[in-house]
């Protein structure tokens, strides 16, 4: 993507011999190239981590003397060279697997809707493990050639940091984001102003202003309501994500998925697909089908072509997590949209009503379901959990039978691949398999794992472990310095641990199925673990709780004050903060990854599967993907035969028992050679056996040989409708 004139004014200082590196900072490409990334390092290392590592920021404010430099390095000027040519070579190509598989005359694009995307921490779009799935499938899209578009929201003040007060209140701050140091520039409209568009039909009327960040081949439009033609009240519809007003929550669904698809549709791209990350923008639907309308088919023969050409995924085992907006709400903003439909108010609303409990409104998932014919969950597990919840909108099937397939969660791998891991596996992969990197979800290349020798996998893993520390201890001083921090969150903070001791890793959103706080479940037994002298442990807990999620937050508070605790040692800590940047030096750098949410909460998790990848061990409840990636020889499993009800002291049991037999005897059998051989060689296997397959290549090609061909068919045939969907 090319910056619009107005933005590369404000680079205008930029040498020109180097002028290429701006193109680069609008594209997330180096975000997931490390070579890239250097590139802007190089330049100036302090101001690229002032920055907080985005370009955009650092070339826009860093003193002309450092570009001058570069831009006359005979060195520098070799590696830029090189690396630009990579980047458009990259976006060119316009071969790649997809291509070979559909070779088309006519290009079958997707529009990818979700409410959320985690792509880098320069830009905070995201609340959770939903948004980085959505990230990594559209970085792994780009990577395969698989033709795309997405849509999504420009959050401007969605950004929840996290401070810790001392006595473990987390307290909520939120940070508004400046838009134009951010990667993402203005989508000119027909006047060469920034576009704004009506969400059509929809009144009192609402309007969105329209940005784009470039994620490789992909263009990611975002909506931003927060524009003067807007009331007040529809201003802050994407001032953060997930509001809990559910007037507002519904203005935001209206405007993601008819607001979005109106919004591709103005910029004439030409989609003939959708897919829709969960049921948020499920509105997308209807947006499609009033297009056909408008064009004179039917309602009926419109909403099968429609239902043809749509994937839905589903993300949530429990009812809880569907939104439902009361047909009172419904009736406040679609009373001029409906009629555009051609039908009428009882057909629309039975749309989203779900058939045990018609009265509670228009449900989101039932109408996503209903208007989609390509539908998934995100593990085999959760299939089974979806099956049962949804059977009754497939009354005469049988539970066996229900048309929801699952396709596992995966993580993009060079995104979430250490570096220096990276390294590693070239030096053994490369030589067999010059092109591993291309097939890195082929399972039989990842054999060559085993070639790494032990001290070298091993003394790797170990300088990870001592980066993060450094990372923590560094973050803390600064903030101790600058802010004043208060002593005893040092401590609460992880400034004592030490990089010998057996690390394990807590890190994701504090909701309460997640159960932070399990190991805290018989606090003798823990402080005996921990202060072992012999064999010590410590723990690196992070995570935010939601805004208004007091019970998370008290559960952060018991945490942070165990760890604030002198009896337990010192060996807590508590990183402030997560997010990308701290989930990467997390998964890289921990021994143990631990995960144990109430089953089957957990509809599939990806934090572990990043872990994996970097040689961490998953110690995890039986739930979500580890149900699909335990092996009995790749790490640890407990939870699978505890009887419903409180299973929190079972589980806790199962936990203590599994550490004090299993996890901290192999962690200290050192040899004399000083590796411990056995753990390394549960690292290797946990590499191997969960890198390909969680990968997020291994989740894309599934996605596209279950679904897109028939997408393809029913959108290339042009028949409407087009009955080829479940
Ligand atoms: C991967 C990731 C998540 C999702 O992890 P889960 O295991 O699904 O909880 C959440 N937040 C961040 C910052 C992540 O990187």
């Amino acid at each position: 993507m090319v910056p619009d004139e107005s933005v590369k004014s404000e680079f205008a200082h930029i040498p020109d011999r180097i002028g290429g590196l701006v193109d680069l900072a609008y594209n997330l490409w180096w975000s997931w190239h490390p070579e890239a990334r250097v590139l802007f390092k190089q330049i100036n290392q302090q101001a690229w981590k002032g920055s907080l590592h985005n370009p955009v920021l650092m070339l826009r404010d860093i003193p002309l003397e450092y570009l001058q430099r570069a831009a006359q390095s005979p060195e520098y000027l070799h590696r830029y060279d090189i690396i630009m040519h990579r980047f458009e070579t990259y976006l060119k190509s316009r071969t790649g697997w997809f291509k070979e598989l559909y070779n088309e005359t006519r290009p079958l694009t997707i529009a990818y809707f979700s409410a959320e995307y985690g792509l880098h921490h320069s830009l905070p779009f995201y609340a959770g493990g939903l948004g980085f799935l959505a990230g990594d499938h559209l970085k792994e899209c780009s990577d395969l050639g698989v033709p795309m578009v997405a849509v999504g929201f420009m959050y401007s003040e969605g950004y929840l940091h996290q401070h810790v007060r001392a006595d473990g209140w987390q307290d909520n701050i939120t940070e508004s984001l400046e838009r134009d140091a951010a990667p993402i520039v203005r989508v000119p409209g027909a006047g060469g102003e920034q576009l704004v568009i009506q969400v059509p039909f929809i009144e009192p009327p609402i309007y969105t202003a329209v940005w784009k960040v470039q994620v490789g081949k992909i263009p990611l439009y975002l909506l931003d309501t927060d524009i003067d033609r807007n009331t007040p009240e529809n201003r802050s519809i994407s001032s953060r994500l997930y509001a809990s007003d559910r007037d507002l929550r519904l203005r935001q669904e209206l405007v993601l998925g008819i607001g979005g698809s109106h919004v591709l549709h103005t910029l004439g791209i030409d989609f003939s697909a959708i897919h829709l990350n969960e049921g948020h923008p499920a509105f997308a639907i209807l947006e499609r089908i009033r297009q056909h309308v408008d064009l004179g088919v039917p309602f009926t023969d419109a909403f099968e072509q429609v239902r043809g050409t749509t994937v839905f995924t589903t993300h949530t085992p429990v009812p809880a997590g569907t939104d439902i907006f009361p047909e009172s709400l419904m009736d406040r903003y679609f009373g001029h949209y409906i009629p555009t439909l051609g039908i009428d108010r009882s057909t629309f609303m039975r749309l989203g009503t779900h058939p045990f409990d018609p009265s509670a409104g228009f449900n989101m998932t039932a109408f996503a379901l209903r208007g989609s014919g390509y539908h998934n969950a995100v593990s085999r597990r959760h299939a089974e959990i979806a099956r049962e919840m949804w059977k009754s909108l497939w009354p005469d099937r049988s539970p066996g039978d229900i048309p929801i397939d699952y396709i596992t969660n995966g993580v993009h791998v060079p995104t979430w691949l250490d570096p220096r891991m990276e390294i590693l596996f070239n030096k053994y992969l490369f030589p067999v398999i010059p092109h591993w990197q291309q097939e890195h979800d082929n399972q039989a290349i990842w054999e060559l794992v085993e070639e790494i020798p032990d001290r070298e996998l091993w003394e790797t893993h170990v300088w990870l472990k001592s980066k993060l520390l450094n990372r923590i201890r560094e973050r803390k001083r600064l903030k101790y310095a600058d802010l004043q921090d208060e002593p005893i969150n040092l401590v609460a903070e992880g400034l004592l641990l030490n990089p010998s001791v057996l690390t394990i890793g807590f890190a994701r959103r504090f909701s309460t199925y997640k159960r932070a706080d399990l190991i805290f479940h018989n606090p003798e037994r823990l402080k005996k673990i921990l202060n072992n002298p012999l064999c010590p442990v410590q723990i690196l807990f992070a995570g935010k709780a939601h805004f208004a999620d007091d019970e998370g937050k008290r559960i952060l508070q018991r945490i942070y004050r165990a760890a604030q605790s002198p009896e337990y040692g010192g060996r807590i800590g508590f990183i402030e903060d997560y997010g990308e940047q701290v989930a990467q030096y997390l998964v890289h750098g921990v021994d143990v990854w631990l995960n144990n949410p109430i089953p089957p909460l957990e509809a599939s998790g990806t934090s572990g599967m990043k872990a994996a990848l970097n040689g961490v061990i998953n110690l995890s409840i039986l739930d979500g993907w580890w149900l699909e990636g335990y092996n009995g020889k790749n790490g640890w499993a407990f939870g699978s035969n505890v009887p419903p009800g409180d299973r929190t002291a079972g589980d806790a049991a199962t936990l203590y028992d599994i550490l004090e037999h299993q996890v901290i005897p192999l962690f200290y059998d050192l040899d004399l050679d000083g590796i411990p051989h056995g753990w390394v060689s549960m690292m290797k296997e946990s590499i191997k056996s969960n890198a390909p397959r969680f990968s997020a290549r291994r989740m894309v090609k599934e996605y596209v040989t279950m679904y897109y061909p028939s997408l393809l068919k029913c959108a290339i045939s042009g028949q409407i409708p087009c009955k080829n969907a479940e």
